[in-house]
Order: structure tokens, then sequence, then C-alpha cells
């Protein structure tokens, strides 16, 4: 009988923009298509259809998704959008992008493959044969194949003024613990040393469900951070493979987690959103924990786990924002001894609660505070470094060629993918001695280098 299969299966061009968590969106996508025979590329060339995953979540990241689907369309003309900004509303109250867009083919919001897909198959129909048997067994990842991002949870219960990520993603939704540990053990299996939990708050992972116990391969395991954790961990244990936590709040029950970092089980890494230090500014923004006393939470964490590296992000120049308050929060970064800080001067989102606050701070100001934190929040994290000179740390190697004889670039646990610093590796003085991509070696920190770090691989 004729084979009725097109000689090409179709093919998808494909446009990812946006933080992690939409990269994982991305990444399911992405699996799908190749699980239902689609040919997939990063170009719009000979592409049957393109589609566009947005971000929605600050003015700049709207101008440039809306610019993408623009491009997209001028060069390829059939164009499904997904993601954070297909949920937004216009001017008009209809749909943003379809007002801006009325070309695209079909609109959807976050997580939405399902959506995706019966679009995909309604303008470029499924290949007559799925080539089921190529796809990896851990789907495909747009992060290099030694990290991995793993998702616990959708949306968020909190509502703090300067956000819009509730109103597009919806309440908390914990995925099955289930799932996630598959998930989990799947990814180390295909060889990926580095998984970084995100969410838009870990530390609120099961709420929604009441923490209720769920089971993996037939043990009953808590719906809860710390079970969690415990059992990334144990999974992570046989492969040698770090565990990383990201968007924690410092609630009290964060406390529970220090010694799985001071024993090694998860790195004694946490990025917390602290996002500002006085209290008042924190009512203002609604911020989760933000009746906490961070400081004194961040001492004690120090104390059960020395080795403990705090990542955080700040806003400068919130509507209201006395000059008082804001030295408060360099007083803060300081005295916190923040390793690594992000900070960006508020800019009103459309739609935030906050945009109705009273005394909004200048642009000029808020671009001059931004400054002056990441002056300082640079001072602290520069003398921390210096800390590390002299040491042999443990270094997971991103990128080297050439087996590392002409050195490379790693992280050590105290560094994410693409957000923290780096470590440049050294060529090694043995000659037995190889670098390889995806592998751990040790390496004696001789010198800080601003951000990163020099080591020699030993
Ligand atoms: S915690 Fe606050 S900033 Fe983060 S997603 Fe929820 S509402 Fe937005």
């Amino acid at each position: 009988m004729h084979d009725t299969a097109p000689t090409h299966p179709p093919r998808v061009g494909f446009v990812s923009l946006g933080c992690p968590k939409a990269l994982t969106d991305s990444e399911a996508i992405l699996t799908r298509l190749a699980a239902e025979g689609y040919d997939t590329s990063k170009t719009f060339d000979g592409a049957d259809l393109v589609i566009v995953n947005t971000c929605g979540f600050i003015d700049d990241a709207v101008r440039e998704s809306l610019d993408a689907i623009g491009e997209a369309l001028a060069e390829n003309g059939r164009v499904i959008v997904t993601g954070c900004l297909g949920a937004r509303a216009g001017a008009d109250g209809g749909n943003l992008v379809r007002q801006v867009h009325p070309k695209v083919l079909a609109v959807t919001g976050p997580h939405a493959t399902e959506e995706v897909m019966d679009a995909v198959h309604r303008h470029a129909p499924k290949p007559h044969h799925p080539f089921i048997d190529l796809v990896p067994a851990a789907g495909i990842k747009l992060t290099p194949r030694h990290y991995a991002y793993l998702k616990i949870s959708e949306g968020c219960n909190h509502r703090c003024t300067f956000c819009i990520i509730p109103s597009m993603r919806g309440d908390l939704v914990s995925r099955r613990v289930g799932d996630v540990l598959a998930e989990a053990r799947l990814l180390f299996e295909s060889g990926v040393k580095e998984l970084l939990v995100v969410s838009q708050d870990t530390s609120a992972y099961g709420v929604d469900v009441k923490y209720r116990t769920g089971f993996f391969d037939g043990r009953p395991v808590r719906t809860r951070m710390l079970e969690l954790c415990e059992s990334l961990g144990a999974l992570a244990a046989p492969h040698g493979a770090w565990v990383r936590l990201h968007y924690v709040y410092p609630y009290p029950h964060v406390d529970e987690l220090l010694p799985l970092m001071a024993s090694g089980r998860v790195l004694p890494y946490l990025d917390v959103p602290f996002q500002h230090s006085h209290p008042e500014v924190l009512r203002r923004m609604k911020r989760p924990a933000s009746g906490e006393r961070n400081l004194e939470r961040l001492h004690a964490w120090r104390a059960a786990c020395p080795e403990l590296v705090v990542r955080s992000t700040f806003i400068a120049g919130f509507p209201g924002e006395t000059e008082s308050e804001f030295e408060h929060l360099l007083d803060f970064i300081r005295e916190a001894q923040i390793d690594r800080a992000g900070c960006f001067a508020y800019s009103p989102v459309d739609g935030a609660a906050a945009n109705a606050l009273p005394d909004p701070v200048s642009a000029e100001l808020r671009e001059e505070r931004r400054a002056r934190v990441m002056a300082v929040a640079e001072q602290v994290s520069a003398q921390r470094l210096q800390r590390r000179v002299g040491a042999t740390m443990q270094v997971l190697v991103d990128q080297a060629s050439a087996l590392g004889r002409r050195g490379g670039v790693g992280r050590t646990y105290a560094d994410a993918p693409e957000i923290d610093g780096t470590v440049r590796l050294l060529p090694p003085e043995k000659a037995s001695k190889t670098l390889k991509v995806g592998e751990f070696t040790r390496a004696r920190i001789v010198q800080a280098d601003g951000h990163d770090l020099i080591g020699l691989p030993i």
C-alpha cells in the first residue's frame, strides 16, 4: 500500500521568551511536538508555522514579546502565541495580543500545552507516523543537558502589589509530589547534574492541597517542601548531582531545611526574593512573610549552616519609599551579607495595584537608588567572594574545549546558572587532568575577579 506520510514532517519554528517558568512551558510544548513527529527549529526558515512563548511581566518584556510576534508574522505569517502575555487584556478589555497583532492564528495563556497543540494540529496537521521513539526519556530541554529546571507548582496565592502574575497564572496549584519526583529521577538518570527547583513560591509547596500525602515508588511522601527536598536529595545522591532551591520565602518552616543543607543533601544556597527590608515598604508591597524578622532569621540560618549562600532581588524606588526607608535597605544588604543581589528600579506594570499607591518616586530617583543598591551589593558580594581565595571547591563544568586543555568555565554551589557568577578555570597543570562539560572538577581558587572566581583545576 502507498505510504501517505508526507516526505517532510511539518516544521514548527519556536521562539521562547521569559523566565525559567516559561522555559519549562516551552520544553513541555517542544517535547509534545517531537513526540508527535514535528520538526522543530529556532528559526522561521521553511517553518509551517511559528510558536512564540511570551512574557508579560514588565513593560520591557511586553514590548519584546510583541516585537517577536511582529517579526514572526512578517517573516513567516503563521503564528501561534502562548505564555503570560497571551493572558493579558488590552485597553478595550479584549485580548492584548489580538489587538496589536490581529493576524495571529491562535493565542493562549501560560502552561497551555494542550491548547497550543490543538492549534498546531488545526494549522499544521499531525504527521502520519508519530516518531515516538525519537523522544529522549526526559523530554526536550532547552537548558544544557547537565542542568534542568524542575517546576513544582503553578500560580501564586500572594497578591504582591507590584505583580500581576496571580492575575495571569491564577492561585497556587502544586504538582503531585509523585509526579515531581518521577520527573526528577528521569532527569538524573538522563545525565542531569544540577536540578533547579522553581515555582512562584517554593516554600508554599503543598499549601493548596493541605500538604496531603502522595506516593512515589509505593512510599508515602507528603506534598511539602521539606519532604520534597529530602526525597530530591536522596534521588540526587547516587548521581552526585546538585539540588538548588529558587524562590524561597523566609517563613519559619524554612528553618527545617538548614540541616539538609548543612549535611549536603541539597545545596546550601537559597534564592530568597526579599525585594525590600523596611517593614512599611514590605507592607505596602504586601510581600509574603513581611512580618518575619528577616535579619534574625538569616543570622540563625547562617549559624545552622555556615556555608549558606543567599541570593536575593530588590526593588528600589517603590511608591512612597522615603530616603530613610531606602537606607534601611542598604543597611540590610550590608548586615545580611547578601552574597548575590539583583535590583530593579520600580517599574509600574499595567494592572498592578501598586500603581495606585500615593507618593510615587520619580523615575530619576528610582534609577539613582537602583545604582546605589547595586554599588553596596557589589561591595558586599566582592568581599564575600574574596574569602574563597585559597579554598578548594567543587566546580560543575559548563564550558570546556579540547578536554579543558585551554581551561574552561564552571560554577560552584554558590552560583546558579545564568544569574550568578562563574569560575574561570585555568588550563590544568597536570597533563592527565581533563575537563568535561557536565562533570565536576575540584579547583583551587586563586583569585576573585568582580562577580567571578578564577580557579586552577586539581
Ligand atoms: S509572590 Fe508576589 S511577586 Fe511572586 S508571583 Fe506571587 S504575587 Fe507575584
